[in-house]
């Protein structure tokens, strides 16, 4: 019986790969912002419609830059905790304190309306998170944080592509940070983009993603954020195909929409949103429902995953004691399928009749 992930990494063809890395053989240049990297990052600012993207080596050193960027250290930032759990270890690595607020149940983001009880003098950022690609209340959150002087960082790890009132969610915050990880929408297999919007910050971003260097004097504390010309060519090959990966991924999400809205809940797209069709969450009516279910699929040699569980809230590692009901309740009963380029009619077709003889069943 063939598995099936929840995911299948994209890979462009073979052939298209070695033509980009042959670059590599010519000029004997690996690393080091070479040329590869350069046009990848050209490429992405023109794909993205923005002036400069940081091409880094993983979504969570990008999360890490943009803290230490914007001088974030023993502060406070309040952030969701309804992600991945990088989100709030990223904040914990920095040495600030990760302050969960609940999320909103539509959008499944930080809810901006419980944002402003949990302020103190101690505050000085959000980390907010475009969950599946859904953006963040991105208007609201300005507003908190402008009143309250806070820095905005969104993790937008989920985001590539995606457009919000035709701009790039990137586009969004002090700074905005993207994973380019091979099970991401967009990769380079490892991956990340830092995305400077407030230009004060820009020269530090530039330093210190390698050793804080710029123009060979020693200007900031800075790390290794570099990533590779063998992962560059990879991001121009995926790049070269990302349109009709969409597209694809488009489809296949209607019919998972058609087969099974009237059985679960499935998280609606915003107005104003130009979408990337990057996950496939669907929630239950109870964590019971939800493991019949898997039970049932992993009995059919299917995978999917539990993707945000368990809040991070409940988890004892950051020593927090907000509860977040919502986000509690919320990751106990949601589950995102089996989503990729690679998926056959046939499987979504099985994934749904399963789904469909479980709920059916009550
Ligand atoms: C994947 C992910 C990250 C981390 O990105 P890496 O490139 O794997 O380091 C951070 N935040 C969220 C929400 C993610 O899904």
């Amino acid at each position: 019986m063939k598995k099936i992930n929840v995911t299948k990494s994209y890979l462009p063809p073979y052939e298209e790969y070695i033509t980009e890395i042959k670059k590599i053989w010519d000029n004997n240049i690996l690393t080091n912002y070479g040329p590869i990297n350069i046009e990848l990052q050209n490429k992405l600012e023109k794909y993205l419609d923005i002036d400069k993207v940081h091409f880094v080596n993983n979504g969570t050193i990008a999360l890490l830059l943009a803290i230490d960027c914007l001088g974030l250290e023993n502060v406070d930032i309040i952030t969701t905790p309804f992600s991945f759990i990088a989100t709030a270890s990223s904040i914990v690595w920095q040495k600030c304190k990760p302050i969960f607020v609940d999320i909103n149940p539509e959008s499944l983001n930080i809810d901006p309306e419980k944002i402003e009880e949990k302020i103190t003098p101690r505050t000085k950022a959000i980390l907010a998170v475009h969950c599946f690609g859904i953006p963040c209340d991105v208007e609201k959150i300005q507003e908190i944080a402008q009143k309250n002087n806070l820095f905005v960082i969104y993790d937008a790890a989920h985001a590539f592509g995606v457009k919000y009132k035709n701009k790039s969610l990137l586009s969004y915050g002090d700074i905005s940070c993207c994973s380019l990880h091979a099970t991401k929408i967009y990769h380079s297999v490892e991956g990340g983009l830092c995305v400077v919007n407030n230009k004060k910050y820009e020269e530090k971003m530039e330093a210190i993603k390698k050793f804080g260097t710029i123009n060979n004097s020693y200007k900031f504390i800075g790390i290794n954020a570099k990533n590779s010309e063998f992962h560059a060519a990879m991001g121009i090959c995926v790049l070269n195909h990302l349109d009709e990966i969409i597209l694809t991924r488009k489809r296949i999400y209607q019919q998972y929409v058609k087969e099974l809205k009237d059985l679960v809940e499935i998280p609606s797209i915003p107005k104003e949103c130009e979408y990337n069709y990057i996950y496939f969450p669907v929630i239950f009516k109870s964590e019971e429902r939800l493991l019949r279910v898997v039970a049932r699929l992993n009995e059919n040699n299917i995978y999917p995953r539990r993707y945000f569980y368990p809040s991070l809230s409940s988890l004892n590692i950051f020593g927090n004691t907000e509860k977040c009901e919502i986000s509690l309740d919320i990751s106990k009963r949601i589950l995102c399928l089996p989503f990729d380029t690679y998926i056959e009619n046939k499987d979504i077709k099985l994934i749904c009749k399963i789904i469909r003889e479980c709920e059916e069943s009550i």
